[in-house]
């Protein structure tokens, strides 16, 4: 079972690789965006740890959705509400169960993902985070090993896509042959599940 410790931890863990890969996510971002992406996730995901030790908040579900009402107010651009989004509506279907299972965070995950989709509107292959996130909920019965393997396929699967969702959008064909920030850092967050289980 997953307790509130757990989803500190899968938080934390994101931080950790986020400020590890923050230069990789914003040279992603400089050729088909704004070269922010790094620095985006950067300022949000500090902000979500330092909240966490701050509130201390004893669910998991109010773990997540604290973390994303925090990556909305500290994160501008189209990641900040799509990332926030995803952890609170995640964090909501959980519930005030003091412990879930990985089935029920699987389940969960899937609801938050959905609201991503509702929210921006980019369907698989519009080379966006949704790209990385559907096949790792997807493999996230399996165990969270499966779900880093199929996030990290996804993101490098963004490559010859062309953007449909966000700036990347904007340039059209232009758009194909670089791998989405937004999906690169959505398997850092998939990975870092792994982490926190340990
Ligand atoms: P901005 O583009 O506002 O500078 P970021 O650089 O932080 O924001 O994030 C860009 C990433 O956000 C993209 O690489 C993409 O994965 C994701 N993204 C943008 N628009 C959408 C959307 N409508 N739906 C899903 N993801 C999106
Ligand atoms: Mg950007
Ligand atoms: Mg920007």
């Amino acid at each position: 079972m997953l307790d509130a410790d757990f989803f500190r931890r899968w938080m934390t863990a994101t931080a950790a690789l986020v400020d590890r890969e923050a230069d990789r996510l914003t040279a992603l971002d400089s050729p088909i965006g704004d070269a922010d992406h790094g620095s985006n996730l950067q300022r949000g995901f500090t902000a979500v740890t330092a909240t966490l030790e701050k509130e201390a908040p004893d669910t998991p579900g109010s773990v997540l959705t604290l973390a994303g009402r925090q990556l909305i107010s500290t994160v501008g651009g189209a990641s900040g509400p799509l990332y926030g989004t995803l952890l609170r509506r995640t964090g909501k279907a959980l519930g005030d169960a003091t412990e879930v299972s990985p089935e029920q965070l699987a389940e969960a995950l899937r609801t938050g993902v959905d609201a991503v989709r509702t929210l921006g509107g980019a369907q698989p292959g519009d080379k966006t985070m949704i790209d990385a996130l559907v096949p790792a909920v997807d493999a996230l019965g399996d165990s969270f090993a499966a779900a880093r393997a199929a996030a990290k396929e996804g993101a490098e699967a963004t490559t010859p896509m062309q953007a449909r969702k966000g700036r990347a959008s904007y340039l059209g064909e232009r758009s194909i042959g670089h791998q989405d920030p937004g999906a690169t850092s959505a398997a850092l967050l998939v990975a870092a599940l792994e982490e926190a289980a340990g």
